[in-house]
């Protein structure tokens, strides 16, 4: 092993989240180690892998192509009833990466600034000294090691277990988890590969949705994410999809993956003495479509911000770690709060009014809601309304 036994800072967890705020703190000059627990960075993905330039702007950074898989211009909405909607915006505003290079890529950008990376390290327990985080207990393959930082950053994604660790006190409820489950395909008739699949119905996927991203001619992730309180598993809704769908009848499964999205449970508090929670793992999540590619990215920023400069002023306490809570929930916080509302009011509605939802909508409608403006919802809530009064009455 060629690391060090202390740093200023150890990140643990090489995603979006951990490796953002790797490179915030190595710009500004801090000594700063991320390790993972996986042997190669970004695998396995458990991603449908869609994305924008916007984060990437945000950390001075710019696409890359060699990680672009599809360039998008649009989407397609099925409603239950099958009623379509289009969105395009007749030029490309998004696209579909390849999770793989683009987590290396990250990182690398990372190490680029001057941060180490350690990969094969699991992180078992937290060094933790009168109440302040100190370092973390980890393992290389079959070797044990001590690593002291003045910070221990959590980014270890949706699973987290090093914020409670460290005692910090984490949403667990099933509430605020999604399960999310997804083939990469092959051999499939996609019906516009520059766009966006997206199905809905509580027989399809219910309280989420279904989605198809198209990687490239025939290639697509194929996913569903659905509440983790139903009865049924997400893969069987997908399998059903799949097996009654004509698209797929000449696919092959190319690769298979899921897991938990927490989307809700925002976190008030994301810091302790030492120690910052950041990303999937301090639920910072686009509640409403599940994205936390560009949410970690800018989170990561922010997080890397506030370490630098903590320790720059020697206080790494939790009030000196605090503006942490106070630029993110200004910056992002509070809106995701707001789609947090939205997306609760959305799994509750029955087919018969996801219909009348897809004839009122439109694409203008659909753009202020995704984006956090939610006073359009607020209109046409009480239509459906009038049709969830119809549905109890029967007619
Ligand atoms: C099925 C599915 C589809 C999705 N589709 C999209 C999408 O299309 N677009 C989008 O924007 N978002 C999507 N997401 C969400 C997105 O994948 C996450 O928001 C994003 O990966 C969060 O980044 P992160 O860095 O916080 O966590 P992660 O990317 O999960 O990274 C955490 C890292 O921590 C490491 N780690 C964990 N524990 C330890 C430990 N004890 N020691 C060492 N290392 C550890 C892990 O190995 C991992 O590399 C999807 C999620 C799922 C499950």
């Amino acid at each position: 092993m060629i690391i060090k036994d202390e740093y200023d800072v150890v990140v643990v967890g090489a995603g979006p989240a951990g490796s953002s705020t790797a490179l915030a703190i190595a710009r500004s000059g801090l000594d700063v180690l991320i390790v993972d627990r996986n042997q190669e960075l970004g695998c396995p993905k458990r991603c449908g892998e869609g994305f924008g330039d916007y984060a990437l702007n945000q950390i001075g950074l710019k696409r890359n192509e060699k990680w672009v898989d599809q360039y998008i211009n649009g989407a397609l909405l099925y409603a239950p009833n099958g009623k379509k909607i289009v969105m395009d915006y007749g030029k490309d505003v998004g696209y579909i990466i390849d999770r793989k290079k683009f987590d290396k890529w990250l990182a690398l950008e990372a190490c680029k600034a001057g941060a180490q990376i350690q990969t094969k390290t699991i992180v078992d327990g937290i060094i933790k000294e009168s109440d302040f985080v100190k370092g973390i207990h980890a393992k290389f393959l079959s070797e044990h090691f001590d690593i002291r930082a003045k910070v221990v950053v959590a980014a270890d994604g949706a699973e987290s277990t090093i914020a409670k660790k460290a005692g910090m006190k984490i949403p667990s409820s099933p509430n605020f988890f999604d399960s999310g489950f997804q083939y990469e395909m092959a051999g499939i008739d996609l019906e516009d590969k520059k766009k966006l699949e997206f199905y809905f119905g509580q027989k399809i996927a219910p309280g989420g949705y279904i989605w198809i991203f198209p990687k490239g001619e025939d290639r697509a992730n194929v996913g569903i994410g659905i509440s983790a309180e139903n009865s049924r598993t997400a893969k069987a809704y997908l399998d059903k999809f799949i097996k009654t769908n004509r698209k797929f009848e000449k696919g092959s499964i190319i690769e298979v993956n899921g897991g938990a999205i927490p989307l809700g449970g925002v976190m008030h508090d994301m810091v302790m003495n030492g120690l910052l929670v950041v990303g999937d793992a301090a639920h910072q999540i686009n509640p409403l479509h599940g994205g936390g590619l560009a949410e970690s990215i800018i989170a990561g920023k922010i997080a890397g911000t506030v370490i630098s400069d903590a320790i720059a002023k020697n206080d790494v306490s939790r009030r000196g770690l605090s503006n942490y809570n106070r630029i993110w929930w200004k910056e992002r916080g509070n809106k995701l709060k707001n789609l947090e509302k939205a997306k609760t009011l959305f799994e509750k509605l029955s087919d018969r009014q996801l219909n009348t939802l897809a004839n009122e909508l439109d694409k203008k409608k659909i753009e202020e809601i995704t984006s956090g403006n939610l006073s359009k919802l607020m209109k046409l809530i009480s239509k459906l309304a009038i049709v969830g009064i119809k549905e109890k009455l029967g007619f």
